[in-house]
Formats: structure tokens, C-alpha cells, sequence
């Protein structure tokens, strides 16, 4: 697994893509940079670098891909046909962290979607990565760079964590920590009124009110069992539970448990423990404070709360509303919707 390091300043970056837009011409994998995740890609069309994308992640045949495209003019040979109310979608939010969901064409292999007739298409932010897709002459097809089921990589650390002897990658091309640090919103534009399949880095408030379309949420933020959607995932491989009030919970909690827990929150939240408790020696690391800084730092301190040498991790839960209803998904998710 070579590492490419790329930015946008990085000059003549076309030539330094080239040795990976090769990997995946003869069926490898490459580990791309996006404004949500990082990605394990593939040819979308090449059944057997689809295959050792499920291979290296573990990850099970039921759970489909999401094909990444660069223009719109790959659409026609994936999918079979786009609603209008969807090319609005497109029109406002694409390249961006959205992704739709057509019926298929024929010539898409069944691998990317489960053997569903229906296909999850976006087209990434990056520059860079739709400069890749163009290089490569045909979509990608890339789920999220980790072992199946756990914390999504955001940082090269964790993208080597569990990567590093698996000899299918052949390329990283890293760009940085993403904009948007969480995987991309779902939406079902199969039937009228659209459906959210996933929160994600874009909110639904927004498209609904540029695009003005009806997309229907699911009732109390749960979504109804569609392939993919599992009770664990996004999870650290130490206990995580989440809380509706880290600092009453920490007050009823006998002191020599503290030394047990990490605990992730607010900054805010932070300051207030370290005071009240000044004199105990707390475990604590803050994902920010404004909705969008929590989504950026979410994955790096939910990897991070599992390396601290502590048996637990408690999360600290925020509101359900906008890009807040993204980030309770992926922590409830993560803590398996285990509460204190
Ligand atoms: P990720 O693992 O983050 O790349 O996300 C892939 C997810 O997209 C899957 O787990 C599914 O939930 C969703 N997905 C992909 N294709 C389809 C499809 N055809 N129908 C419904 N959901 C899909
Ligand atoms: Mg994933």
C-alpha cells in the first residue's frame, strides 16, 4: 500500500494519479480521498475488484456500494432513468455529499447492488478524486475506507490501522482530513415523494427548501430496514454508551469508575467538568462545539476514545434536528443505542 500525498496546491497532480488510475485498470483497489470519507474504490464494472472490495473489508455481500461518478454523462450507462424532480437535486448539490438512488441499467454488475434493481450514484467535491474518476474512464464503485462495521476513516492513521497488510490496496491518495468528516445523505428517488434513506453530511432541511421536493424522514429518526442499514455499525471496539447529561451522570458515578471511562462531549461540557471536578484525574476529549465541527471530528475522536487506555467510552448525545440528526444515526449506531 503506497501512499500518495496530494492538496489542492499540489502542481501537475494528474501525473502523480497516474501509477493508481493503473491499479485500478488492472483490477486493484484504491483508497480515494472525499469530502465525506475516505473510500475504497473500484472499477464499478470489474466484478473481481468488486469482490476484493468486500474481501479486504470484510464487509457482507448484502450490504451494497455506492458508485462514484465525475460527470454527469456516466449516469446513462448505470442508471436507467432520472425523475426531474431528482435532476434538481442534482442540479443544486452535485458534486456533493448526496447520493440518489435510480433504478439500474443492466450493465451494472449485480455485486454493486446486492442484486437490488436499483443503484446508489454520487458525485464527489474533491477536485482531486473527480479529476481520479476521470483518469480511470469509468465510475467507481467505493464504500467507506474501514473494517466492516466499524468507525469510519477520516485521517491516514486509521485508513493504515486497518489496511496496512492487505495487499488488494495498491494506492492511498490522501488529501487531508475531509470537509464534511461523515458519509453522504441517502435518498430514495425511486418513487414520489422521495424517501431519506440516510442522514448524512447534507441536510434535508436544505434540499427541500432549494430544490422545493418532497422528501419524506423517517418517524423519529428511525429508518425503516433498507439493505446496508445494521444496529451496529460506526462502532469502536470498546463499550460506547451515550448520554443525555454527561455531568449529572459523572455526579452519581463512584469515583473509582471514573479512572474506567473516556468520555467524549463539547468543549463546553469539558469546561465544566474540569471544574467541578477538579481534583480527579477524567479522561476527556471534546468533538466541538457547532453541529458542523462535531460531524468533522466525530470518527477521529470516537477512533481516538478506543486507543486511550480506559475499559468505556460515554458520549455525550445531541440535539435531533438538522445535521444533528446525522450525528445521533452514527452514535446511536456506535453505542448499539445503549444508554446512561
Ligand atoms: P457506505 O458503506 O458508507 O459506502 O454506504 C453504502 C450504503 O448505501 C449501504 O450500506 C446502503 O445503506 C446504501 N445503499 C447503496 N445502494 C443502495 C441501494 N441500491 N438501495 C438502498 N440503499 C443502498
Ligand atoms: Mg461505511
Amino acid at each position: 500500500m503506497k501512499i500518495i500525498h496530494l492538496n489542492e496546491n499540489t502542481k501537475n497532480f494528474e501525473k502523480k494519479l497516474l501509477a493508481a488510475v493503473k491499479a485500478i485498470k488492472n483490477g486493484n483497489l484504491v483508497v480515494i480521498p472525499t469530502e465525506t470519507v475516505y473510500g475504497i474504490s473500484a472499477n464499478c464494472f470489474d466484478v473481481s475488484a468488486l469482490n476484493k472490495i468486500f474481501l479486504v473489508k470484510n464487509r457482507p455481500y448484502s450490504d451494497p456500494l455506492i458508485v462514484h461518478i465525475s460527470r454527469l454523462s456516466q449516469l446513462r450507462n448505470i442508471a436507467r432513468y432520472i425523475p426531474w424532480e431528482a435532476k434538481k437535486i442534482i442540479k443544486k448539490f452535485w458534486p456533493g455529499p448526496v447520493s440518489l438512488i435510480f433504478y439500474k441499467n443492466h450493465k451494472l454488475p449485480d455485486i454493486v447492488t446486492s442484486g437490488l434493481n436499483t443503484v446508489c450514484i454520487r458525485m464527489p467535491e474533491n477536485e482531486i478524486t473527480r479529476k481520479f474518476i476521470n483518469l480511470c474512464g469509468v465510475p467507481l464503485a467505493a464504500p467507506s475506507a474501514n473494517i466492516f462495521s466499524r468507525v469510519s476513516a477520516t485521517d491516514i492513521k486509521h485508513i493504515i490501522k486497518d489496511f496496512k497488510d492487505k495487499k488488494e490496496i495498491e494506492y492511498v491518495i490522501y488529501t487531508g482530513r475531509p470537509k464534511y468528516g461523515v458519509e453522504s445523505t441517502i435518498i430514495d428517488c425511486t418513487e414520489y415523494p422521495f424517501k431519506v434513506l440516510r442522514y448524512g453530511a447534507l441536510e434535508i432541511e436544505k434540499i427541500t427548501k432549494e430544490c422545493k421536493i418532497k422528501i419524506v424522514e423517517p418517524k423519529k429518526n428511525l429508518i425503516k430496514k433498507s439493505p446496508g442499514m445494521f444496529k451496529k455499525h460506526y462502532s469502536p471496539i470498546k463499550p460506547t454508551y451515550l448520554t443525555k447529561n454527561l455531568i449529572s451522570y459523572i455526579e452519581k458515578l463512584p469515583k473509582n469508575k471514573l479512572r474506567n471511562i473516556t468520555f467524549v462531549c463539547k468543549n463546553k461540557t469539558k469546561n465544566i467538568i474540569k471544574k467541578i471536578f477538579k481534583d480527579e484525574n477524567i479522561s476527556i476529549i471534546t468533538y466541538g462545539e457547532s453541529f458542523e465541527e462535531i460531524t468533522k471530528n466525530l470518527y477521529i475522536c470516537l477512533r481516538l476514545a478506543e486507543e486511550i487506555n480506559t475499559k468505556t467510552i460515554v458520549v455525550e448525545a445531541v440535539k435531533n434536528v438538522g445535521l444533528g440528526k446525522t450525528i445521533m444515526d452514527r452514535l446511536i449506531k456506535a453505542a448499539e443505542n445503549k444508554w446512561v
